[in-house]
């Protein structure tokens, strides 16, 4: 058993059914997937190519309506598989990896949906662009120069540790730079903030998809 049917009717209480619950199911084996699907669940997130490639069936062979979301940090030499195996990219952090995702979405005739991820936090060792004008530059060139590229809002991770000052601040950093890039286009309309510990903080921040792992699939080994 998940606890997937509990988490989503939580979300949809506290978000008056606005945000997307995305189930993490990363270092879950399959069969937890199968179950949570069972439950109502359709997007599930994966930070790894790896896992996503072994883990689940090739896209046109996962049951009815089974979305991929990649969350964690893809490095250039994957992104082949990774716009082959998933939906969405949400963890989109530089030019260089913008560029290599419009080449290989390009050369498959696939149009990716992406998330640019933010640095709200401003800690060294997280990924994300550094600031909303770097955020913001990244999105007119996908919107200029990417026509395999559909963009469609803004990610983040709160501050490490747990901490309702600093997540607040990172959340709200986060709002501005959406409702900086999402008057570009309507597509632009995801604002993906909040995990286990944060996500009802990061509902009130403004939110409209909470990723969700260990409150679902219980703790990582
Ligand atoms: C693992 C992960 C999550 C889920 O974290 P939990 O604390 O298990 O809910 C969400 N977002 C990203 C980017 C992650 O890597």
């Amino acid at each position: 058993m998940t606890e997937y049917r509990k988490v989503h009717d939580e979300v949809e209480a506290v978000s008056g059914g606005r945000a997307v619950l995305v189930a993490v199911s990363k270092l879950h084996p399959y069969d937890a997937v199968l179950e949570a699907y069972a439950d109502g669940a359709r997007i599930f997130g994966e930070n790894r190519v790896q896992e996503i490639e072994s883990k689940f069936p090739l896209p046109d062979q996962r049951p009815e309506g089974m979305e991929v979301y990649l969350i964690g940090q893809l490095q250039r030499n994957k992104v082949k598989k990774a716009v082959a195996l998933v939906s969405r990219i949400e963890s989109v952090d530089s030019m260089a990896l913008i560029e290599k995702i419009e080449y290989e979405a390009g050369k498959i005739g696939k149009t990716i949906d992406v998330l640019l991820e933010l640095n709200s936090s401003g800690e060294e060792q997280k990924a994300g662009f550094r600031s909303s004008d770097e955020l913001f530059e990244a999105a007119g060139y996908i919107m200029s120069s990417c026509p395999h590229i559909r963009l469609r809002g803004v990610m983040t991770v709160g501050p490490l540790g747990y901490d309702s000052d600093k997540n607040r601040k990172a959340f709200a950093v986060t709002k501005d730079a959406f409702d900086r890039i999402s008057s570009l286009s309507p597509d632009i309309d995801v604002l993906s903030m909040g995990m286990s510990a944060d996500w009802k903080e990061a509902l009130e921040a403004g939110s409209n998809e909470v990723r969700i792992g260990t409150a679902i699939f219980g703790e990582r080994q």
